[in-house]
């Protein structure tokens, strides 16, 4: 059972997403002591306030990105939460929730309030994905109606592309080597599908949109989908790299000489600061978005257990949520 911090809260979990970054942390890729709980995306109620926390009760429905700013640096002040140097992951830089309680910290900076019309899951399912996407298509590549944008990878995070780039008014080329993930993201809105069989990506794409999307999001994060989504883009597009590349991967090519002959811009994206929850969350509440359609089933902490250590191959389509009552 943890303990509130000073300036923190405990949670009582409802609903947690389980990830890829997960798998990452599972198999060695991040700095992690042990003994250790992984789970980053969650809602819950708040069943202990510690010292110092102003703005929240016991009793509260919560969610939080799963970058904790510290709430003090110059970029937290920014509301830039999302690149704190001192920022806390749950499930990463301590317990996370594949447990009935989580320990969260600077409440008071992270915490969002889940608006009533909106259940756990679905609050759950924002948490590092979702709100990745979102902020990976609005706020970094500025994505515009009308615009080709094509996701590579049709997991969670690209499913959340797929949905919210749709939403924007954008044309959506999804690109995936599992069928019954693209049949997914067709259904969310993805105009034309394309299975990633060895066959010339970026030509395919040049030919559908007469010479390159505008933007290519990567939601998978390897060499392969890395460049593919770059060398699908047309002169003077936008990248941004939402897949993680962990270094203990090596660090892979990327086609610089593309990047600078054609001025494509190179964008990073790390999930999305609580202070830029209220705009997604109101288009959750008007069901212009609506990411429980992402979850595809959902489990309980034993079933997670045997699904983790497969995810990175075997990950079935759609987002798995785990409901620590069952
Ligand atoms: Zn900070
Ligand atoms: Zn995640």
């Amino acid at each position: 059972m943890p303990e509130a911090p000073a300036g923190g809260v405990v949670v009582k979990v409802e609903a947690t997403g389980m990830c890829r970054s997960d798998w990452h942390a599972w198999a060695g890729h991040d700095d992690i002591a042990f003994p250790h709980v992984p789970g980053h995306e969650l809602a819950g109620v708040i069943a202990a306030v510690g010292e110092g926390v102003q703005r929240w009760k016991t009793g509260d429905r919560v969610t939080v990105p799963f970058v904790c700013g510290c709430g003090k640096c110059e970029w937290c002040l920014a509301g830039e939460a999302q690149v704190c140097p001192d920022q806390q992951q749950p499930g990463f830089t301590h317990w996370g929730s594949f447990a009935e309680f989580v320990a969260l910290h600077a409440a008071d900076s992270n915490l969002v309030a889940i608006p009533e019309g909106v259940d756990f899951a679905t609050a759950a399912s924002l948490g590092c994905r979702f709100a990745t996407a979102y902020r990976a298509l609005a706020a970094r590549a500025k994505v515009k109606a009308g615009e080709w944008v094509t996701v590579v990878g049709a997991g969670g995070v690209g499913l959340s592309a797929v949905m919210i780039a749709r939403a924007m008014g954008a044309r959506v080329i999804a690109v995936d080597r599992n069928p019954a993930a693209l049949a997914v993201a067709s259904r969310l809105g993805a105009e034309h599908t394309l299975l990633a069989d060895g066959s010339d990506i970026p030509a395919a794409i040049s030919g559908i949109t007469d010479g390159g999307s505008h933007v290519a999001v990567d939601a998978v994060g390897s060499e392969q989908t890395c460049a593919d989504a770059i060398l699908s883009l047309r002169r003077r597009g936008r990248h941004v790299q939402i897949g993680l590349l962990p270094a203990i991967n090596g660090n892979p090519q990327v086609p610089m000489a593309r990047v600078i002959g054609w001025e494509l811009d190179l964008l990073g994206s790390h999930g999305m600061a609580a202070v830029d929850y209220p705009g997604m969350m109101a288009l959750i509440e008007q069901g212009l978005l609506q990411p429980q359609l992402l979850i595809e089933r959902t489990i309980g902490l034993e079933e997670a257990v045997l699904l983790l250590p497969g995810f990175d191959k075997a990950a079935p389509a759609g987002m798995t949520m785990i409901d620590p009552n069952r």
